[in-house]
Parts: C-alpha cells; sequence; structure tokens
C-alpha cells in the first residue's frame, strides 16, 4: 500500500467554511443550508458547502449578465483572452497536486487517475480551447439584393458569444467536465455560471479561485454550489441564461430540454450510455483483456463513454471470459490515495446501492458472475468489480445504465449477431469493435450507431476530437475545432454601399 499523504494546503482548504463564488470574490448564501461532502473511502464528512437558494441564483445570474453587458471579457482582444485562459492552465499545474487530491477526497477516484486525467487533461483541455479563442472566424458573402434597382450590398456574418451559460457538471469527473462546461463558453466571450454536483463541489471551488488569479474579470466566471432540484432548476429556467451546457443522466438531460424548450435556450446535453465493445474472432486477445479490462472499470465504471457490454465471437469467447476473470482476481481494491489500488470506493451510498440493486437482481434472476476482491471495510462505498456472464437481454442490468463497476459478457454466432445486440439499445454514446481485419474495421464501424466508435481501444478521447451521443445520450458535441459554434451565435451584417 502507498498512501499518499494530504497536503497541509488540502487541510486548510477542506476545513474553510465554503460560500459561493460570485463576482470573483467569496458571498454567502441567503440561506443557511449547508450541505455535506463526504470522502467515499471512509463514508466520514470533509467538508461542507453553501446549498445556493432561489435569490442566489438570482444573484448570480445577475453577476453574470452585468458582466457580459459590461463587455470587458468579450469585447476583449481575442489574444487576450487566451492569454488568460493559457495563465489558468498553467496555474492548474502549479496546484496540480492540491487539485488532485481534492478530487480523489470527495469523488473516490484513484489518486493516479486524478493526477493523469483529472488534472493533467484539464491543462490540455484549457490549453486546447485557450487557442479557439483566436480562431473564430464568419463569413462574407456576394449578395444579389435588387431593391432598390441599382444598389449594391456587401454581407458578413460574426459569431457573438450567446449571453450567459450554465454549465451543469456531474460527479464522475467534476474538474475535467467542469472545465468542459465552461472553458469554450469562456473562449466565445460568454459570462459563466456553474453548477457541480452537490456530491462533488470542491474542486470547481478551488478552480473559481484559479480563474480569479489568472485574469478572469469579476462576474465572468460564477460557482453556485446547490441541489439540482433548486438551484440547479432555477438556473436552467431563468430567462437571462441564454444557452445551457450539461452533461448528466439522461432523465436531468430531458427535464433540462424541456425546460429550455419552453423559452427557447439553446441547450446541448452529454447523457449517459450502454456502451458496448464487440469482439471479433480475429482479435488480439491481450489488447483485449487489457482494454476492457482499463475500459469497464477505470473509475469504478462511472465513466460516461465505459464499456458496459462486450459481445464475443464464439470462437474467442471462452478465452475472453478466462482473461478478464483473471484480470478480476489480480485486482486490489481500496480507497484513491492509495496509488496501488485499482478498484476504488463509488462516490456515494447513495449510487452504491443503486449498483448493488442491480447485482442483487441479477442473482436473483441465477445470472452467472465472476467477481474480482471484495471491500477492504464496511465504511467506504465499495462495489464488488463485477462481470455477469451471458445475461438475459431482460435483465436491468443488460439494458439500463448501470455507471458502476461491472460489465456483461456474451457469446455471439458472429458480428451480424453481435452488430444487432449492440444496436439494440435507446442510448448511442460510444462503443468499440476489436479486431485484425481491416475489412471489419471499415465495414462496421459505419453500422455502429454511437457517436464515437473506437476500433482496438475504448474509452479513449482527445481535444481534437468532436465527442457526444446520438438518441438518448445526447445532443450536440464538445471538442474539437467546432467547440465554439454552440457558444456563439451567427449575426448577419448587410451593408448597403
Ligand atoms: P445527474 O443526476 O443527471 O446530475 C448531473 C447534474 O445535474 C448535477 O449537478 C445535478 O445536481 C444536476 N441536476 C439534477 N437535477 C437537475 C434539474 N432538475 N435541473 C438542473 N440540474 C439538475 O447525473 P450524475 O448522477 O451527477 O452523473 C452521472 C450521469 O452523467 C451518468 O448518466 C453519466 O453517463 C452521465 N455522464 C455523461 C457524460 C457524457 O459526456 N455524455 C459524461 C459524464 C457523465 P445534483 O448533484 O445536486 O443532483
Amino acid at each position: 500500500m502507498t498512501v499518499t499523504s494530504v497536503l497541509p494546503e488540502v487541510q486548510a482548504f477542506l476545513a474553510r467554511t465554503h460560500s459561493l463564488y460570485l463576482d470573483g470574490k467569496w458571498v454567502s448564501s441567503s440561506g443557511e443550508g449547508r450541505l455535506p461532502v463526504f470522502n467515499p473511502a471512509t463514508g466520514s464528512v470533509i467538508a461542507s458547502v453553501a446549498d445556493a437558494t432561489y435569490e442566489d441564483v438570482q444573484r448570480a445570474v445577475g453577476s453574470a449578465k452585468n458582466s457580459f453587458r459590461k463587455g470587458v471579457w468579450r469585447e476583449m482582444r481575442p489574444a487576450d483572452r487566451e492569454r488568460i485562459l493559457l495563465r489558468l492552465a498553467d496555474l492548474v499545474e502549479r496546484d496540480a497536486e492540491i487539485l488532485a487530491q481534492l478530487e480523489t477526497l470527495e469523488q473516490g477516484q484513484s489518486i493516479m487517475l486524478s493526477r493523469l486525467l483529472e488534472v493533467g487533461g484539464a491543462q490540455s483541455w484549457i490549453r486546447y480551447v485557450a487557442g479557439l479563442t483566436t480562431k473564430i472566424t464568419g463569413q462574407t458573402f456576394d449578395v444579389s439584393i435588387q431593391m432598390p434597382p441599382g444598389a449594391r450590398y456587401t454581407a458578413y456574418t460574426r459569431k457573438e458569444p450567446i449571453g450567459v451559460v450554465a454549465g451543469i457538471v456531474p460527479w464522475n469527473f467534476p474538474l475535467l467536465i467542469g472545465v468542459w462546461k465552461v472553458l469554450p463558453a469562456l473562449a466565445a466571450g460568454c459570462s459563466v455560471i456553474v453548477k457541480p454536483s452537490e456530491t462533488t463541489p470542491l474542486t470547481m471551488l478551488r478552480f473559481g479561485e484559479l480563474a480569479t488569479e489568472a485574469g478572469v474579470p469579476d462576474g465572468v466566471f460564477n460557482i453556485l454550489t446547490g441541489t439540482g432540484r433548486i438551484a440547479g432548476e432555477c438556473l436552467v429556467q431563468h430567462p437571462d441564461v441564454a444557452k445551457v451546457s450539461f452533461t448528466g443522466s439522461t432523465p436531468v438531460g430531458k427535464r433540462i430540454a424541456q425546460n429550455c424548450a419552453s423559452r427557447l435556450a439553446r441547450v446541448s446535453l452529454e447523457l449517459g450510455g450502454k456502451n458496448p465493445a464487440i469482439v471479433l474472432a480475429d482479435a488480439d486477445l491481450g489488447r483485449v483483456v487489457g482494454g476492457l479490462t482499463m475500459a469497464g472499470f477505470m473509475n469504478q465504471g462511472q465513466v460516461c463513454a465505459a464499456c458496459s457490454r462486450i459481445y464475443v465471437e464464439e470462437p474467442l469467447f471462452d478465452r475472453v471470459a478466462a482473461g478478464l476473470q483473471q484480470a478480476l482476481s489480480g485486482m486490489s481494491i481500496g480507497p484513491g490515495m492509495d496509488e496501488n489500488a485499482f478498484i476504488n470506493p463509488v462516490v456515494s451510498s447513495q449510487h452504491q446501492k443503486k449498483i448493488q440493486s442491480f447485482l442483487d437482481g441479477a442473482t436473483e434472476a441465477g445470472a452467472e458472475m465472476l467477481q474480482g476482491p471484495a471491500a477492504p471495510n464496511e465504511q467506504g462505498f465499495y462495489v464488488r468489480p463485477t462481470l455477469v456472464i451471458n445475461p438475459d437481454d431482460s435483465l436491468p442490468l443488460a439494458r439500463d445504465e448501470v455507471f458502476g463497476p461491472v460489465m456483461t459478457l456474451t457469446r455471439v454466432k458472429n458480428a451480424e449477431e453481435a452488430l444487432s445486440k449492440a444496436n439494440d439499445t435507446p442510448f448511442g454514446l460510444a462503443a468499440s469493435l476489436w479486431t485484425g481485419s481491416l475489412d471489419a474495421a471499415m465495414r462496421l464501424p459505419p453500422k455502429m450507431e454511437a457517436g464515437t466508435v473506437w476500433v482496438n481501444s475504448h474509452v479513449m478521447i482527445d481535444p481534437n476530437m468532436p465527442f457526444g451521443g446520438i438518441k438518448d445520450s445526447g445532443i450536440g458535441r464538445d471538442f474539437g475545432t467546432g467547440w465554439l459554434d454552440a457558444f456563439t451565435e451567427t449575426k448577419s451584417i448587410c451593408i448597403q454601399h
């Protein structure tokens, strides 16, 4: 066991009485409510944050709107906005270990994952998006308007920031996904209010302080800690919020879409998945086992794009099952602060119970299971990593998003059967194909119903590769060179001359 010691800066941050972060400073909530933050590895409370009220939401939106109207940020030279955002990435790099420890302590994930993906990824994505501030362009048009006769016109478009953006963040990668919700809006020149999950608000609060230190003007980046039921709903319904950028579950995403539709607010939705992997008989066994172990169990399967259903062609099935069983039995389980523990607690006791009820349902139905190590203690929110073999397709665990360390492994006759089962889901976020055949690698991905298809890997993302879902997995794409389009409106300007 190699346990990371908690830094004094992290202890001091946890001991603070956290308020709301509005207008570039800490501001008390209008209410008395506090929300506890738990350490998933021990089940104990490590901090508390303000529970934002309706009045707090009005105040936050007011700050964002004022800053947008004043125009300090949106009218700033793009290169200056870029410089400030690059400085923000440098500050995240400077405070990387503090942020990584906070993330592990509130979310439960491995400190190695926090360092590499959450905090390392945050830097990469901030730097990528900072570069987009200087690439916002419109078009010029030759037009043929005939009124009045003989008049000549020239038209062009400007991409203008959309206004006040609400970013709503889930608990599975609180800092990284927070960056995905906030940064493109900032790069486009918008003012932002972010609402982290009530379960994992701490890293975003620290990030807000860093944004101010980097030079983001007051009121441009505001943070409301609170519940989805009150702070989230009020934000989404607020008439001055021009756009909601949401990552979270499909049911909440649908509710947000309805709320936005009623006032024609723009919305993008990155939602849940039930992501399949199709393994053909000619796949490289070692690659399959290593890749799918990581894809299914990283962050305890609490990854939107995690692999949760594996379909293996008959001839390779037994060897894949044996390889995954060996991987499960070699896993170590323990707190996220233990660098060697591959499986860590899930985020909350509520989520632990939800996953366990899926597993209980499968046990009652007589499903065959292979399991990894049991929890090291009863206080932490641990779930045993589990592989369910050939489950009935109607089983809730096989159909619904479990969002835990659970995968199903199903034997199929051929690629066509695998494809039909893989696509038989309301979700369409991500999928993977494992094969040694170039022909299959070219033929099958276009038929796989998902926003992203990986070949011979799964769950790999990059700032330059668009990411998002089809069907019940969402609307819109994050990342890529077109990322800021969703945070701008196109204005046509037509000049008679
Ligand atoms: P969630 O329950 O949908 O919550 C997400 C966020 O929405 C939280 O901040 C939540 O606040 C807030 N919220 C809840 N109800 C709301 C409402 N009525 N109006 C406005 N906001 C509301 O999701 P989660 O359990 O945190 O996260 C797991 C889910 O996120 C999974 O389904 C996963 O697949 C999905 N996800 C998708 C992607 C992707 O890119 N497609 C990435 C990561 C995660 P509270 O925390 O206070 O309830």
